[in-house]
């Protein structure tokens, strides 16, 4: 599978397009963002560390039942994936209450939530990412019809099931995640995007320690050297 033209360049990775019509290859960059992209570095190493890290969460997706778009590792930090159309919501689950949501609505830090909460936050830059409702969605015409936005929350929690216990195991604490969805050739929603620790908190069970972009977001720690852990906690499991 070779790389041909370069179709994205995003924030965290590159998307570029293949021989084939079906499959694209993603790039996962070292640059670091946050805050709306206001606050940038580079961190070397964590675009392969991510690659890694979602490749092993999309695999035990897949067993699990859960249709991605990944189809499998080329090098060190780029992956062949299925080419979606992407649906413009970020879909952010949460277990924990930290972030956006303790300063939106007061709730205290580190709250566990009585369920799994689903949020849907439009994916617009110039907007910056701002939260909707599902009506919002439907004016705006992010997805066809009610019943995929009720996919979306259905996978949502899903995947949140699945990764929730594997992490556990991990000795880590799924504090929330982030997920975009995509429709496949076919039609079928599919999980796209990555799942890492620039997309997820994790905490660590024991020492409450945080291992996720958060140490960039707040200057306290080393962003590497977490992600590392993170990878090998998740090897150590899979084992
Ligand atoms: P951002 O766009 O937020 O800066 P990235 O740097 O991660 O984020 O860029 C990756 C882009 O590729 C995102 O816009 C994402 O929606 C898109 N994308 C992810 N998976 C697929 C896919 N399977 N097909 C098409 N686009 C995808
Ligand atoms: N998140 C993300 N991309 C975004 C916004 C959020 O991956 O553009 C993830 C974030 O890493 C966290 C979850 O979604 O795991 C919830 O983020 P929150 O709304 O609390 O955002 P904050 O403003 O605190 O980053």
């Amino acid at each position: 599978m070779k790389k041909s033209k370069l179709l994205y360049e995003g924030k965290a990775k590159k998307i570029w397009q293949t021989d084939n019509d079906n499959l694209y290859i993603a790039e996962f960059k070292d640059d670091l963002t946050a805050f709306d992209a206001q606050k940038r570095s580079q961190a070397q190493g964590k675009g392969a560390l991510n690659c890694k890290i979602s490749a092993n969460l999309f695999r035990l997706l897949e067993k699990n039942g859960i249709k991605t778009h990944f189809v499998e590792c080329i090098s060190e930090n780029e992956m062949v994936i299925k080419k979606a159309d992407m649906i413009m919501i970020e879909v952010v689950v949460r277990n924990i209450a930290t972030g956006s949501l303790t300063k939106r609505l007061g709730i205290a830090d580190g709250t566990v939530l009585p369920f799994a909460l689903v949020e849907f936050y439009y994916k617009n830059d110039a907007l910056h990412d701002p939260l909707i409702n599902d009506e919002h969605a439907l004016i705006l015409e992010l997805v066809d019809n009610e019943s995929e936005l009720e996919e979306l929350k259905r996978l949502g929690r899903e995947i949140n099931v699945v990764l929730k216990s594997f992490f556990d195991k991990a000795n880590l604490n799924l504090v929330d995640f982030k997920v975009e969805f995509g429709k496949d050739s076919e039609g079928n929603i599919i999980l796209a995007d990555e799942i890492s620790p620039d997309s997820c908190r994790f905490w660590d069970k024991t020492s409450g320690e945080k291992l996720d972009k958060d140490l960039f977001r707040h200057d306290l720690g080393d962003v590497k050297v977490a992600y590392e852990e993170v990878l090998n906690r998740i090897q150590k499991v899979i084992q």
